[in-house]
C-alpha cells in the first residue's frame, strides 16, 4: 500500500517522504521517494533548494504552499513551482484556506510536471479544477471525513497518512484503504492497484 505523504520514521519503499524544512533534509536521503520541503520559505532556502535538488535528481520537492495560519510570501511559493517544473521534479503542495492564491500561481506557471495536493479537504469542484493543471489530489482520514468525500471518492485520488511513518502509521494506512475501497465498492486490492497505476506519474 502506497503512502502518497507522510514524513520520516522507519524504512519504507512505498512512501513519499516528505519534509517542511531544511534542518529535515539529511533525514530523508536514504527513502527511495523522499522530498525536500520548505512550509516556511526564505529567500536565501530558495536558491539552497535548487542547489540540493539538482545534486539529488532523484529528490522530489515539497511540501511548500500557503497556510492561512502563517504568512508566506506567494511569490517564494511561486519560484518553487517554477524550479520544481523546471527541473521536473514532482512536487507536494500543503494548501489551507487559500487555494484561490494557489490556483492563480498554478495557472500562471503551468507546471510541466505532476503534483500533488495534500491532505485534501475541500469541495469535489476545487478537486478538479487542480487535477485539470496536472495535480493530483491525496486524501488522508480527515479528507474522509467531509461532507464532500463521497464526491472526492470518485476522484483520480491518491491516500495518505500524515503521520511519521510508524507502525501505527502502517495501520492507519491500511484502514484508509480498506474504508475508501468499501466506499467505493472496490477491494482494497482492487484499489492499491489503481493508485498504483495513477502514482506512476510520480515515481517512475
Ligand atoms: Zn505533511
Amino acid at each position: 500500500m502506497f503512502d502518497a505523504h507522510c514524513h520520516p520514521g522507519l524504512d519504507s519503499d512505498l512512501s513519499i517522504v516528505c519534509t517542511a524544512s531544511p534542518e529535515e533534509w539529511d533525514d530523508v536521503r536514504h527513502y527511495r521517494y523522499h522530498s525536500f520541503g520548505l512550509l516556511h520559505p526564505a529567500k536565501e532556502d530558495v536558491e539552497r533548494m535548487e542547489k540540493t535538488l539538482k545534486d539529488d535528481p532523484d529528490a522530489f520537492s515539497g511540501e511548500f504552499g500557503l497556510d492561512s495560519r502563517w504568512q508566506t510570501d506567494s511569490g517564494l511559493v511561486k519560484d518553487l513551482i517554477v524550479l520544481s517544473s523546471q527541473l521536473k521534479r514532482p512536487f507536494t503542495l500543503h494548501v489551507v484556506h487559500r487555494h484561490d492564491e494557489m490556483l492563480r500561481i498554478l495557472r500562471q506557471v503551468r507546471p510541466q510536471v505532476s503534483f500533488i495536493v495534500h491532505s485534501f479537504t475541500q469541495s469535489a469542484q476545487l478537486a478538479r479544477e487542480y487535477i485539470r493543471l496536472g495535480g493530483l489530489i491525496s486524501l488522508s482520514p480527515l479528507s474522509l471525513k467531509t461532507r464532500d468525500s463521497a464526491e472526492l471518492l470518485k476522484l483520480p485520488f491518491l491516500l495518505e497518512t500524515d503521520m511519521k511513518i510508524s507502525e501505527q502509521s502502517l495501520n492507519t494506512l491500511a484502514l484508509l484503504y480498506r474504508d475508501a475501497a468499501h466506499r467505493c465498492d472496490i477491494e482494497t486490492e482492487q484499489l492499491e492497484e489503481m493508485i498504483d497505476e495513477r502514482r506512476a506519474v510520480l515515481t517512475t
